[in-house]
């Protein structure tokens, strides 16, 4: 055992005292021996590279090297003195140059005899400088403990003010290793270490501070990494199959008439492969006494919406009511719309819920909804209302559910007695391995192909000063009878600029797309709702020829005669949402294009991600490019940033770790579901420590 518990707070560190461990708990959040341990560097530097002189490269870098100090001078400057030592090797000379502390140089310091400096250089007037180095001489050097890679840890602004400088960790850990005697309690089972030839925890802590060479560096990080994803993995898991076995859920266990009514009279094509996959993946958890909760991936326009209709039908199919959330009052009324068209004759009420629905109607839908006369309801958030109750809702599907939070989707969960199934849908991709660890505890089922004879949708970026050439391809487009969207950016702190830039916008293309040979519709997010049905739907209808709007026609709208989208200023949008943008077009049978538009000041960020629309239409492949850009937080929006909150794995970077630990987790629960077995007591009581001391990363519930 320890001699120290980890869980002494740090203040009684030798070397910390009540200052240092405020400043350490505010900047860094390290309260307790543990805390500090689990503090890991961000980088390292290599010391057993040593550069010669003419080896230096221009871009300051911390380098080593060894030399001979031949000649000490001061030189005057603006204000004080500074002290230039010339540093010779035997290919060439450099200076190393101090501003501070002189007068203890000047005495201590040894002429030709060997040093090895370290530092980062700058480049001035045809020679390398070196400020402040470390140095220490050959001989010492080649006595001391040899450490090939010299730990850099996060720092802060304050934490440099307060004098906590990245020597000073190094010092702090030092001192806790020789407090601890750098023994900690191992917490993965002998088995794991075995068949994956891992690191003890104790070999592997010393490593990740001190590492005795790059390769023992590695085998450190690997095992710490390992460790964390298995530990994120195994809380997910777990909890998914504490769920599965406490929660029951409906059973819906017959195929019933509407179901095939509707596959055999009304289906308007043929499902694609990956859809019938889905919907038998769904089939399957229906029918399954526990409740389902599964997300559905899909690329824009790969069919989600009739995978949820006939999930919707197999819910009436068994008696039960079933509903259908949107984000947004557009989508809402076009899944209405949509759904009602292709239930025609087959027997089934349905009902639209908004925000905008009278008092009187509403009072209807709620009454309805009671007496089981309303088969299904399609509506926004407003479904989500106390007053809305059900006779007996056996299915919440969730569109776009990357619009909602997560208290919303466990809102619906207490719409019946058993809660519901849920069914969220995202035309989100997000790389599966990511998937796995945000939604860890839900099912997961992809649509990864398009409805056939789709022709991929052609992207070019074009620059604001060939707008003209822009307007007379829009013109030849409409000529042949095809839409157009124009698409301008919202973006919340700079609404009214925002408002300004999309009425100028629209000024000019009414001047360039003149009535009565045009018809253009405007869409934005101060308009009252009915005022944007009423465009939207002329649009819808062909009236129009033009939809300039703000993002709010982003997600779901399906006009498939519409086949250009112009993304003004596209390079204020993120990935993912430029490609769903795109996705409003390509739905129909015509070759659709894409026009990013932008001035010539791009950064490299923009750039990266203009290039990446116009190379690629896969937005699994968009969504990569996006978590590299953006880092996993960022990704999923604020409502789940902070999510992942990981100290030293990088879920980007160690992908494969993720997959290895995920695979042994399943193994581990497959063989000893409740941990039970002599070798997993570790595990077990690893995990209960983490937990009781919320050492685990913050996850969605
Ligand atoms: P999304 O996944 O983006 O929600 P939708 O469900 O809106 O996509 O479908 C996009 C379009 O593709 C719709 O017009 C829909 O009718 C059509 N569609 C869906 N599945 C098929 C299919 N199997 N064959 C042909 N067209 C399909
Ligand atoms: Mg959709």
């Amino acid at each position: 055992m320890n001699s120290i518990s980890l869980q002494t707070p740090i203040v009684y560190l030798k070397g910390v005292g009540p200052n240092r461990a405020e400043t350490l708990q505010s900047e860094l959040g390290i309260h307790t021996y543990q805390d500090l341990i689990n503090l890991f560097p961000n980088r390292y530097i290599d010391k057993t590279q040593y550069y010669k002189i003419n080896e230096l490269q221009r871009n300051s870098a911390d380098v080593q090297v060894v030399g001979k100090i031949v000649h000490l001078k001061s030189v005057e400057q603006k204000k004080g003195k500074r002290l230039v030592a010339t540093f010779v090797d035997e290919t060439g000379q450099m200076e190393l140059v101090w501003f501070r502390g002189q007068k203890w140089i000047r005495e201590n310091i040894k002429l030709n005899i060997p040093y090895v400096v370290f530092g980062r250089t700058n480049f001035f007037n045809g020679t390398f400088s070196m400020p402040h180095p470390d140095m220490e001489l050959q001989s010492d050097h080649e006595k001391g403990i040899q450490i090939a890679m010299q730990p850099i840890y996060p720092s802060t602004e304050k934490l440099s003010n307060k004098g906590i400088s990245n020597k000073v960790i190094n010092k702090l850990m030092q001192q806790l290793f020789i407090e601890t005697k750098g023994h900690f309690r191992e917490t993965l089972s002998e088995p794991l270490l075995k068949e994956l030839h891992l690191l003890p925890k104790s070999k592997a802590m010393f490593n990740i501070h001190f590492p005795k060479s790059t390769e023992l560096l590695a085998k450190a990080q690997f095992r710490l990494k390992f460790e964390e994803l298995f530990y994120v993995q195994l809380q997910l898991i777990s909890k998914k199959l504490l769920r599965k076995q406490k929660i029951k859920g409906y059973n819906f266990d017959k195929v019933g008439t509407i179901f095939n009514e509707f596959y055999n009279n009304h289906l308007p094509f043929e499902l694609t492969n990956a859809q019938k996959r889905v919907i038998k993946e769904i089939r399957t958890d229906l029918g399954s006494n526990a409740q389902m909760n599964r997300l559905l991936q899909g690329d824009v326009g790969s069919g989600k919406t009739i995978v949820a209709l006939m999930t919707m039908l197999l819910a009436i199919d068994n008696g039960f009511q079933a509903c259908l959330m949107a984000p947004t009052e557009i989508l809402a009324n076009q899944h209405f719309n949509g759904i009602k068209e292709l239930l025609k004759g087959v027997g089934i009420e349905i009902a639209l819920l908004t925000g905008s629905v009278k008092k009187s109607a509403r009072k209807v839908i709620h009454e309805q909804l009671e007496s089981g006369e309303l088969h299904i309801l399609v509506g926004t958030h407003a479904l989500l209302e106390d007053k809305v109750q059900f006779k007996n809702l056996g299915l919440a599907i969730i569109d776009e559910q990357h619009r909602f939070g997560v208290a919303q989707r466990s809102k619906l969960w207490h719409k019946n007695e058993m809660p519901p199934h849920i069914l969220v849908m995202t035309a989100t991709p997000i790389p599966r391995t990511l998937a796995m660890s945000l939604y860890g505890d839900l099912d997961i089922s992809v649509i990864d192909e398009l409805p056939p004879g789709r022709k991929p949708i052609k992207t070019v970026h074009r620059y604001d000063a060939n707008r003209l050439k822009v307007f007379a391809f829009i013109r030849e487009e409409i000529k042949k009878g095809r839409q157009v969207y124009i698409v301008y950016p919202l973006i919340q702190e700079s609404e009214a600029l925002d408002y300004k830039d999309l009425m100028d916008g629209y000024a000019s293309i009414s001047r360039d797309f003149p009535l009565p040979d045009y018809q253009i519709s405007i869409v934005h997010g101060q308009l009252k709702a009915e005022d944007k049905d009423y465009e939207m739907e002329r649009f819808v209808a062909g009236k129009t020829q033009i939809m300039v709007a703000t993002t709010v026609i982003e997600v779901g709208v399906n006009v498939p005669n519409a086949s250009v989208m112009i993304i003004e200023s596209a390079e204020r949008f993120g990935l993912s949402q430029l490609h769903q943008l795109r996705g409003r077009v390509g739905r129909g049978a015509d070759q659709s294009f894409c026009i990013l538009m932008t001035g010539h000041k791009l950064s490299a960020e923009a750039k990266t991600r203009l290039e990446t629309m116009v190379s690629t239409n896969d937005g699994f492949e968009i969504a990569e490019v996006d978590l590299k850009l953006r880092g996993p937080g960022d990704l999923m929006g604020t409502q789940q940033s902070g999510v992942l909150n990981l100290k030293i794995a990088d879920i980007v970077i160690d992908n494969d770790i993720l997959k290895a630990a995920r695979y042994h987790v399943l193994q581990l629960l497959k063989e000893d579901p409740s941990l039970q077995k002599d070798e997993n007591h570790v595990i077990r009581y690893t995990y209960a420590q983490l937990i009781k001391h919320k050492n685990i990363w913050n996850y969605i519930s």
